[in-house]
């Protein structure tokens, strides 16, 4: 039996070589993929590309190899297992790439999907050697072949491991996704190689059919149409793919930008309705004044301020004369036409940012003037008083005159910081009941009249 001599050429073993990583890294790549997609839809579509990315690239190296093989005969393929071998690929390829995506790499996922990885690149290469026709009889060394399996399952272990360290350290990603391809690559390659060294081939005259084969050069042919078809559309769908993302990124950034402007719009309307709800509180209804509440406590604050300060306080105690007859002879409609009146001469009467204007009670107003002494706050309400009889609001039923007037009682003090300001309002009120008694229409300080107790 003559044994046939083989001759390789370099250039296309580099090639095969260059394919083999070239696939590795895309698969890898594409586990990326896997493992991002949250549905069963595009994990399952991921999955399938890379498998067939990486299942091709194993096919295309080994045809590649066996291009590079120059034999003294003509050597033909039966493509029907040229076609199986391919699946073989394609289906190992799958079980690497379900290891890779996966969350965690124990030792069993590793021991098992590098041993099936292995497994299936041996089945491939060899039933891709079984589609061989030609005079060339093949010889197998078994310990070789037993070799080349084991070579390729440890490459493929440690591909399978290298893969898992950047999800392991966050770091040098691309750097060990390449370290990663090129031994998954090597290993692939190393399989193809080391089962070449373990074949020889002799002569032999027996026919075979020519049914359902193709020769080996337009095999090679169709390797680098297919890979480059395959390149050209995994670069494609990845690129599509992205533009999706990013359309979809941009979308949901627009609709996350248009709830935080509807959020801040509705924040900013329950500011505003707080701050009316706020104000609607401390206002009286009928003349928009403070009303007794916010006195209180204004009231309250001043005191203590003024204790602190050794400043003086004033109150004046603002009572509108014979309003009942006012009531009683025009209709409770003109009485809060006159309270309205006699509001708006209190709101517009000159005063500073922390006196206080209210409306004490029915037809009782109050008026705070921290920091005056008597002599301003007797002005102040002199100054009332007369603005007040000059509205000239008809009340025939007055005992003073024909129209509206009012009563103040003043009170002016040095406040002690545990004064209370119950006492401070009584001694208005009791100046306030002097100016009735003394005839109305009038303006009397309290330091001249006795409190009750
Ligand atoms: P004096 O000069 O002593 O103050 O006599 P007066 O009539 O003003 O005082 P009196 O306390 O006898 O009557 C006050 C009246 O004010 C009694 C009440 O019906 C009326 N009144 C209280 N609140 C309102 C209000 O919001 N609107 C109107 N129209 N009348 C009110
Ligand atoms: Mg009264
Ligand atoms: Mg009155």
């Amino acid at each position: 039996m003559q044994t046939l001599a083989i001759h390789y050429t370099v250039s296309l073993v580099i090639v095969s070589v260059l394919i083999s990583i070239g696939a590795s890294f895309a698969a890898l790549s594409l586990s990326d993929r896997v493992r991002a997609a949250t549905t069963i839809g595009p994990r399952r579509f991921w999955l399938t590309s890379g498998s067939v990315a990486m299942g091709v690239g194993i096919w295309s190296m080994h045809y590649l190899g066996m291009l590079a093989v120059t034999l003294p005969v003509p050597i033909f393929y039966f493509w029907p297992t040229v076609l199986l071998s391919m699946l073989l690929a394609i289906a190992a390829s799958s079980v690497a790439l379900s290891v890779v995506s996966g969350e965690r790499l124990t030792t069993r996922r590793l021991l098992g999907g590098g041993s099936m990885m292995g497994a299936g690149i041996g089945a491939m290469h060899y039933t891709g050697m079984a589609a061989m026709r030609s005079n060339a009889m093949e010889h197998y060394n078994p310990w070789i072949v037993a070799l080349s399996v084991i070579a390729a399952a440890g490459f493929s272990w440690l591909a399978l491991w290298i893969a898992f360290v950047p999800r392991r350290s966050k770091q040098n990603e691309t750097r060990m996704r390449i370290a990663a391809s090129v031994v998954m690559g090597l290993g692939i390659a190393a399989m193809h190689y080391i089962a070449m060294v373990g074949v020889h081939f002799t002569l032999t005259t027996i026919q075979f059919s020519m049914a359902g084969t193709v020769r080996v050069d337009r095999l090679g042919q169709s390797v680098i149409a297919v890979v480059t078809g395959l390149i050209l559309l995994a670069a494609f769908g990845t690129a599509t793919l992205d533009k999706w993302r990013f359309q979809d990124l941009q979308k949901a950034h627009k609709e996350l930008m248009q709830a935080q402007d509807a959020l801040l719009a509705t924040q900013e309307e329950l500011r505003e309705a707080n701050a009316m709800l706020n104000e609607l509180s401390v206002r009286d209804g009928l003349t928009g004044l403070y009303n007794r509440r916010h006195f209180d406590a204004a009231l309250d604050a001043e005191l203590r301020r003024a204790a602190r300060n050794l400043k003086p306080i004033s109150l004046l105690m603002i009572d509108v004369d014979c309003f009942k007859a006012l009531n009683d002879g025009y209709g409770h409609q003109r009485g809060d036409d006159c309270l309205r009146k006699v509001a708006c001469v209190l709101a517009e009467h000159p005063r500073r940012g922390y006196d206080v204007v209210a409306r004490y009670g029915g037809e009782e107003f109050v008026f705070l003037l921290p920091d005056a002494d008597s002599y301003a706050a007797r002005a102040a309400a002199e100054s009332i008083r007369h603005a007040v009889q000059e509205l000239k609001i008809e009340n025939y039923g007055s005992t003073v005159g024909n129209v509206v007037t009012v009563s103040i009682g003043v009170c002016c003090d040095h406040p002690h910081v545990y004064d209370e300001s119950g006492q401070f309002i009584r001694k208005a009120d009791a100046a306030l009941y002097a100016a009735k008694r003394l005839g109305r229409n009038r303006v009397e300080v309290a330091t001249e009249f006795p409190v009750p107790a």
